[in-house]
């Protein structure tokens, strides 16, 4: 083996010998790869690809000793250090320039115990992974709507999706986790042990370590949920957002709406003279049965005059995966989020202003209704502390070249400064760009500091620094 280039946490750089290099790569069940070997490019590629950094080493984990040994190595070097799950992470956490990137996205088993409804979860898991094994014994936990999303990062920022305002975040139903800390140590942490650093892990993202397994409720789901989409032009957005802002506010917990204001895709049950002309588009979920479910929904098909609709009873699965392919991997993204706890006159002003000047056929702006169970634990019982927010809005900038990078970032700009006023000035730490570390505290909220005393403990050289990072000074 050659030596190695790298750089070091502080952002000097050193060189790595052959025989430092060959020691850690005997002790590897999994593989440790370099640029130029096989499987590096993929695992140094992330879901946006406005990120595009090259890190100096490569360890592929195939189990928790690789993880350590990971560990170990780079806190003994001082490596700049970055930790993969599956890798959508918008700001491109996931990878480093010039460091080690700690890779464990072929770390993907999930086990279902039916009988406990527990679920035993690897970091590198997406959530197609868990819902698949879940919905086999037709149980599910809240996750988010994007199938080839990464458990582990979801997880640690909160975690929402359409059964979360029946059964909260997907942190209120994490029981424990197994994690490797900075100084390599493997521990459990839980209600019952190492309390404060669960607490941690609960939204305070990748600071606190690094989970190699996760431990989840699982509850009864489907298999079939009534779900679908209701279409409207644009032309009725004010109307239809108020409506939807009154349904919202009397809304059962079973049930729940997102909207997106965006170009109509080609979507077949949508005429073909609809298609790229702007929409708002209604997604609904039911998570109870659906014939309930059908007279919990039927208001949103009088928002307007539907231009289409595609609604019906399928399998939770698939209804997780709907929205996969607006979100492919590989396009340039862009994103600007908010937390609301209304949709007040003012930000529907300013969404259906924006969303009538999208700067790509692919850029929208959504409305992610959560609120009832996500709402109903203290904002200090885990890191993630926002549950005051009712609507989670992120801008979607997304396109294809480089050129149009300018024209959409401050389109997804623009709208995030006008529409601030209306905002509960929280975010969703796992919304936050490349560019917004003026935003910490912000997605950590009144429990920042708390977070820096637990990052003191665990991680006092801040190993774990490629993410939305908490100092420990
Ligand atoms: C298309 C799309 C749709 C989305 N939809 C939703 C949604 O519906 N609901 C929602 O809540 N979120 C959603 N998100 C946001 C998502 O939660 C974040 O992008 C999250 O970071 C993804 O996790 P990942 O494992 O794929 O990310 P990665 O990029 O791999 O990692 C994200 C961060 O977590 C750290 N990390 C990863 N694994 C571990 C680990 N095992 N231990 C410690 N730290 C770790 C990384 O170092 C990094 O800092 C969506 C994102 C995308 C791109």
């Amino acid at each position: 083996m050659m030596t190695a280039k790298v750089r070091l946490a502080e952002g000097a750089t050193k060189t790595l010998d052959a025989m430092e290099l060959e020691n850690l790569k005997a002790g590897l069940r999994g593989a440790l790869l370099m640029p130029g070997d096989d499987g590096y490019d993929q695992a140094r590629t992330v879901w946006n690809a406005m990120i595009d950094r090259h890190p100096a080493l490569v360890v592929r984990c195939a189990g928790v000793n690789d993880i350590r040994q990971a560990v170990n190595f780079a806190r003994t070097h001082g490596l700049l250090l970055a930790v993969k799950g599956g890798g959508h992470n918008i700001a491109g956490n996931a990878v480093c320039d010039g460091g080690m990137l700690i890779d464990l996205s072929r770390m993907r088993s999930v086990q279902i115990d039916p009988a406990q409804r527990v679920a035993h979860v690897e970091p590198g898991a997406t959530l197609g992974d868990f819902d698949t094994e879940a919905q086999a014994f037709g149980l599910a936990t809240p996750v988010g709507v994007n199938s080839t999303t990464g458990i582990a990062g979801l997880t640690l920022g909160g975690g929402f999706g359409w059964f979360s305002r029946k059964q909260g975040m997907t942190i209120d139903n994490l029981l424990a986790v197994d994690v490797v800390t900075a100084d390599g140590n493997f521990v459990r942490a839980s209600a019952k042990e190492n309390s404060d650093l669960f607490w941690a892990l609960r939204g305070g993202s990748g600071n606190f370590g690094i989970v190699t397994r996760f431990e989840f409720q699982l509850h009864p789901l489907g298999p079939n949920v009534l779900s679908g989409l209701v279409v409207y032009s644009q032309k009725e957005a004010a109307s239809a957002l108020k409506k939807y802002r009154e349904y919202a506010r009397q809304l059962g917990e079973e049930t729940t709406v997102w909207t997106v204001l965006r170009k109509a895709p080609p979507l077949p049950f949508l005429p073909s003279n609809v298609h790229g002309t702007d929409i708002i588009a209604f997604a609904l979920f039911h998570a109870g049965d659906p014939k309930a479910g059908e007279k919990a929904i039927e208001p949103v098909r009088h928002f307007g005059t539907p231009l289409g609709e595609h609604v019906g009873v399928q399998p939770y699965c698939n209804w997780q995966k709907a929205l996969d392919p607006l979100l492919t991997p590989g396009a340039r993204n862009y994103w600007k989020s908010h937390n609301f706890t209304d949709l007040s006159d003012g930000l529907i002003d300013v969404t259906i202003k924006y969303a009538g000047n999208v700067p790509s056929p692919h850029s929208e702006i959504f409305f992610g209704m959560i609120g009832g169970a996500t709402m109903r634990p203290a904002p200090d019982s885990a890191a993630y502390s926002h549950r005051n927010t009712l609507f989670v809005c992120n801008v979607h900038g997304r396109w294809e070249t480089p050129a149009e990078d300018q024209k959409g970032i401050e389109w997804a700009r623009g709208f995030y400064r006008e529409s601030a006023a209306y905002a509960t000035g929280g975010v969703y730490v796992n919304f936050l760009t490349d560019d917004e570390s003026d935003r910490i505290k912000a997605a950590y909220g009144p429990n920042y500091d708390k977070l820096t005393a637990i990052k003191r403990k665990y991680d006092p050289q801040n190993l774990f620094r490629t993410n939305q990072n908490i100092s420990p000074a």
